[in-house]
């Protein structure tokens, strides 16, 4: 696998045509959508936060760029607006090399359905609450970014909804019993998905009170925790405003040396 910076690149990877075979409503506030077809065969799957950028059709069907270089952007982003595809990021929260829907490998995404400032669906939140079998979309796998130094004695994960996906994604493809702390903020206690019991992992699930900014429990969570000493490895994800939070906390009053930290903002 290709390192490159802070993300581990798949080796090679090019853009795969999918269609939905599934669509469930898991809890409260998350959707699963099912994707398969032929071309996941091209898919490989890397476990922890495996992320790709995933591509939703236009009104006038599924275009996407030709290149899997690094011209793939600038090429998106020449396509005309009435057909270049809405793009989003996503994570894999299963891979499976044979489906349970039908032949061949399958993807579930776990989509959070959020609301923006109007109270109206995201686009990908839309499409994911209508999806229906034979639904298009593209994908370009994007790899992993969850990559902890050999030094770290113990680990921090922090993450909103959005996060979850990745977060227990990460727990399920550690196989070690290194200590780790895993905080995840919900807006609903239904939202809390089943995590495969691990010595030395503790899952605390975060519930966002009425009116309180998307982040902020999760942040006050880590802010009160008691956390092991020693040289240790964080993870944070979600809000912009959460992520950025967790990393200054930790730099500026918990001794973490910044790259010890790997955080992304889902979204803004
Ligand atoms: C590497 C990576 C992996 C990700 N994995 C997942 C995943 O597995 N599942 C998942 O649900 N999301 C995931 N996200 C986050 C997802 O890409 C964003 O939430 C995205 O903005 C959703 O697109 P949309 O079209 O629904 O809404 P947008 O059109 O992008 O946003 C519409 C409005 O909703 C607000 N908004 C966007 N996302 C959220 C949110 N989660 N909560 C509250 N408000 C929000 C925005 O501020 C904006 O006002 C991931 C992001 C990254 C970078």
């Amino acid at each position: 696998m290709a390192k490159d910076g802070k993300y581990r690149k798949p080796e090679r990877r090019e853009f795969l045509v999918a269609q939905v075979v599934a669509r469930k409503r898991i809890s409260p506030n998350f959707v699963r959508v099912t994707i398969g077809g032929p071309a996941l065969n091209g898919f490989r799957p890397m476990g922890y936060d495996q992320w790709f950028r995933l591509f939703l059709p236009t009104d006038k069907g599924l275009r996407l760029p030709r290149r899997s270089s690094g011209l793939w952007m600038a090429e998106y982003l020449l396509m005309p607006r009435s057909t270049r595809p809405i793009g989003r990021n996503y994570t894999v929260r299963h891979h499976r090399t044979e489906g349970t829907y039908g032949e061949g490998p399958e993807l579930d995404i776990d989509f959070v359905l959020h609301e923006d400032a109007k109270g109206e669906l995201g686009p990908a939140a839309k499409w994911a609450r209508d999806a229906a079998p034979g639904d298009e979309l593209g994908i370009f796998d994007e790899g992993i970014t969850f990559l902890p130094p050999e030094s770290a004695r113990w680990r921090l994960l922090v993450g909103d909804e959005s996060a979850l996906p990745a977060i227990v994604g990460i727990l399920g493809s550690t196989a070690d019993t290194v200590r780790t702390e895993a905080y995840i903020e919900v807006r609903d206690p239904a939202d809390a998905q089943a995590v495969e019991p691990r010595e030395g992992t503790t899952v605390h699930w975060v519930t966002r009170g009425a009116g309180s900014q998307p982040g902020d429990a999760a942040l006050a969570a880590v802010r009160a925790a008691v956390l092991p000493d020693g040289p240790g490895y964080a993870w944070a994800a979600g809000g912009q405003r959460l992520a950025t939070g967790v990393r200054r906390h930790l730099v500026a009053d918990r001794g973490f040396g910044k790259e010890s930290v790997t955080f992304t903002g889902y979204w803004r």
